[in-house]
């Protein structure tokens, strides 16, 4: 299955859900947990304070985001970067008094394209990212709230670009049925 395909099966199964207003709740703001990409990131900045209702965030941006943070993430460097950001999440938190982190992840993402990660492994790596932060010592006041923005255009219309809430649970599911049990 091609990565539309995919993409589309996670959305008939609710595993990616349209983000309705003030679905992220935090009049603090949040920790932003994305990818660098310029082509991408305004659009998915821009949503995300529109959704959240407030404009106080804490961006932290590396090339690939939150597949960083999984243990297991193929990408190069991702266990000195799944570091440094679980450094810096923890610092913001503290220094910023901000309790809410959103992990983002997007597709097409070159960083994905580059180790050869599909959609599926791309949600695998988001969904372990969570896990990662929450077994953190201290991180259990942290809410995490797992987000995927999609460019279905691969190109600057801003009519197709959609931003989806990924269900831990139903996305849990949708990957062990496909052979990509999520590892701990
Ligand atoms: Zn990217």
């Amino acid at each position: 299955m091609d990565e539309r395909g995919q993409i589309k099966s996670a959305r008939e199964i609710g595993a990616l859900l349209e983000i309705e207003g003030r679905q992220i709740k935090s009049s603090e703001g949040t920790i932003f947990v994305g990818c660098s990409d310029g082509d991408q990131f305004n659009d998915v900045y821009r949503h995300h304070c529109h959704v959240c209702e407030v404009l106080r965030h804490h961006p932290l941006l590396l090339n690939g985001g939150a597949m960083l943070l999984s243990k297991h993430s193929p990408i190069r460097g991702a266990k000195r970067d799944g570091t440094v950001f679980l450094r810096h999440i923890n610092a913001a938190s503290c220094i910023k008094h901000i309790t809410t982190v959103v992990l983002y992840v997007h597709a097409p993402c070159g960083v994905a394209r580059a180790a050869k990660l599909d959609f599926w492994e791309v949600m695998r790596l988001l969904v372990e990212a969570k896990l990662r932060l929450l077994s953190q010592r201290g991180s259990r006041k942290l809410k995490i709230s797992c987000f995927c923005h999609v460019d279905f255009n691969g190109g600057d219309s801003p009519q197709k670009k959609r931003t989806y809430f990924v269900d831990r649970e139903a996305m849990t599911e949708l990957l062990k049925a496909n052979g990509r049990e999520v590892r701990f």
